[in-house]
This record gives C-alpha cells, sequence and structure tokens, in this order.
C-alpha cells in the first residue's frame, strides 16, 4: 500500500494489550498534519484496538481478565480452528479507532491510550493508520 502507514507488533501472550501510543503519536508527526483526523485499523480477525486507560497498569490486567470471563475459550464451539473466543472479543472490542488530531498531535483525554489488543497470540500483527486533513 502506497497511501497507508503501518507497523507490526509482535505479542508474547494469548491475551494481551499493547500501549500502542507512542507509535501513533510517532506517525502524526511525520505526517506534518496540523488538523484532521488519524485512523487506527487492525487487519485481523481476532485482535483489535482500543482506547483505555494507561495510567493504571491494572486497568489492563482486569480488562484481560474479564473479557476472557465474559467470552470464554471453551463454550462447545464448532469453528474448527478452534478461536471462536477470540473471534468474538475481535468483533465486541472493535478493528479500528479515529482520534482526531489538532496543533499536530492526537486529541487523547490525560488517561487515555491507544492499545493493540491480542485475542489469539503469539503473533506478529499489523496496524495501519491513516491520517486524512
Ligand atoms: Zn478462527
Amino acid at each position: 500500500m502506497r497511501n497507508v502507514e503501518g507497523f507490526s507488533v509482535r505479542t508474547d501472550r494469548h491475551t494481551q494489550m499493547i500501549d500502542i501510543t507512542s507509535r501513533i503519536e510517532g506517525i502524526v508527526r511525520e505526517s506534518g498534519v496540523d488538523s484532521g483526523l488519524c485512523t487506527v485499523f487492525v487487519p485481523h480477525t481476532t485482535a483489535a484496538v482500543t482506547i483505555n486507560e494507561n495510567a493504571d497498569p491494572d486497568v489492563v490486567r482486569d480488562f484481560t481478565m474479564e473479557i476472557n470471563k465474559i467470552v470464554p475459550w471453551e463454550d462447545g464451539y464448532r469453528h474448527a480452528e478452534g478461536n471462536s473466543a477470540a473471534h468474538l472479543k475481535a468483533s465486541m472490542i472493535g478493528f479500528s479507532e479515529q482520534i482526531i488530531i489538532d496543533e499536530g498531535r492526537l486529541v487523547l483525554g490525560t488517561w487515555q491510550g491507544i492499545y493493540f489488543v491480542e485475542f489469539d497470540g503469539p503473533r506478529t500483527r499489523k496496524v495501519y493508520v491513516k491520517i486524512t486533513r
């Protein structure tokens, strides 16, 4: 792809949230765009992207613990690959986020960070970023 930025994320756990805020901010900075929109997209069916607190690491711990209770790994699913729970969780959390860019920076709340969310790791994943004026 010519007009889409991106980077790889290597996950090392089965369920994992990785803070990708600084990598997205770097792409925004390099773009030179002062005012616009930043779309972050995850091109996978068992991983997602979300925005949540990045101050207290216990939020990430609680998030991954609870989502694995809401959608248990084994529950009589039929999907032969054996990872139906990961497909469900990925759709629940979603595959994209859009963040406003103002004065060349992402407009995020004080406690907000952008997370890549792995539901069927460890794997090497991709994150796409598109910046529009
Ligand atoms: Zn599958």
